[in-house]
């Protein structure tokens, strides 16, 4: 079987969301010891329930951790309190985020703007440091493995970063930052035996996002879709060369391929999940 994640502790933010909360399920089925944060603490909780139904039986692997990641001081004592429940980290993915307001640019609003950026980019930061200063202390205490580097940090991009898509310029703009947050980072944090990638995944579905999203590209007013969803979701997939919607599955099983040892000598690059 898969022994790449077995007994190690993933963090993984935005885990009441979508991708964090398959991303816990896939993790712990693999013997993975999950740190699930976010925010909202019922959809925190619905993500326990599921993980423990997933390893039925099994020892608990899944602690979670309601915590905000654009307040520092509260980043700081979660991922203390990590390191002190589970012994060590391994990996992070780093994977909460906020979409913003489906809007033009010209009407779109600048509050709404600056809290895209202090979620998506500010929030992914912190998360990313504090982690990564507890990674490098640990790399410190342990002395020499056999892997180089053997930490992993996945940051969640999206397409929008590279595609710019019509009104979502907060982001857009956010996500671009989150790729060069990923290679700037990377390069500070190799000698440290941490490696930084990022992905970016682009129409995932079907469900409640990709039906919702479509609904509010075709409420926008924006010229570049058409005002029914049906329509929206059909031009949208019909530019995609592979003429369908990626799944949650194969978002995860890129983001595995990233934290594990079978990209041991990938970092600093994006990989795109988007059919082409
Ligand atoms: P989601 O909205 O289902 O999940 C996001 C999670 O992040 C939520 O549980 C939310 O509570 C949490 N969160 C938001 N702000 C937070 C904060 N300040 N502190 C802690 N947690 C916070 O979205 P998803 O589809 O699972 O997306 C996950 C990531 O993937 C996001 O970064 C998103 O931008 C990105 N992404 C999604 C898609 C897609 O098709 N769904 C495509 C490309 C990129």
């Amino acid at each position: 079987s898969d022994q790449k994640f077995a007994a190690k502790t993933i963090i993984i933010t935005g885990a009441g969301g979508n991708f964090g909360r398959a991303g816990c399920i896939h993790f712990a089925k693999l013997g993975a010891r999950i740190a699930a944060m976010d925010n909202n603490d019922s959809a925190l909780l619905e993500t326990l329930r599921e993980v423990n139904a997933a390893v039925d039986g099994e020892a608990p692997v899944i602690q979670t951790y309601i915590c905000d990641v654009t307040d520092p001081k509260s980043v700081q004592e979660t991922v203390e309190k990590i390191s002190n429940d589970f012994g060590e980290i391994n990996m992070l993915w780093n994977n909460a985020g906020y979409q913003g307001q489906i809007k033009p640019t010209l009407e779109y609003d600048p509050v709404d703007f600056a809290r895209v950026m202090n979620i998506n980019v500010t929030g992914m930061f912190i998360v990313l440091q504090s982690v990564a200063k507890e990674m490098a202390s640990q790399k410190k205490a342990d002395g020499d493995t056999t892997v180089s580097h053997p930490f992993s940090i996945v940051n969640t991009a999206s397409v929008a970063a590279l595609r710019g898509t019509p009104a979502m310029v907060a982001y857009s703009s956010s996500k671009a930052a989150i790729l060069a947050m990923t290679v700037s980072s990377a390069k500070d944090l190799a000698p440290h035996g941490i490696r930084v990638n990022s992905i970016s995944p682009a129409l995932i579905g079907p469900g409640f996002m990709w039906t919702r999203q479509n609904e509010l590209h075709a409420a926008s007013g924006s010229p570049y879709f058409s005002s029914d969803p049906e329509q929206v979701a059909q031009a949208k997939v019909g530019g995609v060369p592979m003429k369908r919607l990626g799944s949650i599955d194969e978002v995860i099983k890129s983001v595995a391929y990233l934290l594990s040892d079978d990209s041991s000598y990938t970092t600093g690059t994006n990989l795109v999940v988007d059919g082409g």
